[in-house]
């Protein structure tokens, strides 16, 4: 059941502001996910939970599938 939610979001666009200088990282879910550090274009390290992260994208991924489910095409 994990492979087939796994992975479901990871090509959406995203972007995540830096607290220090403003500017923006632009990434991708699939990318920050797997980051073990993330920084801005200026190289602030940016504070990000990398696992609250996942486990929310999980969440919606789980609930896609259910509603997914609920339907038969
Ligand atoms: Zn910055």
């Amino acid at each position: 059941m994990d492979s087939i939610t796994s992975g479901f979001m990871d090509g959406k666009a995203m972007e995540l502001p830096c607290e220090v200088c403003g500017a923006s990282l632009q990434t991708t879910v699939g990318e920050a996910r797997r980051a073990a550090a993330l920084q801005c274009p200026n190289g602030h390290p940016l504070t990000f939970d990398v696992d609250a992260f996942d486990a929310s994208i999980r969440t919606s991924e789980q609930r896609v599938e259910s509603i997914m489910k609920s339907f038969r095409f």
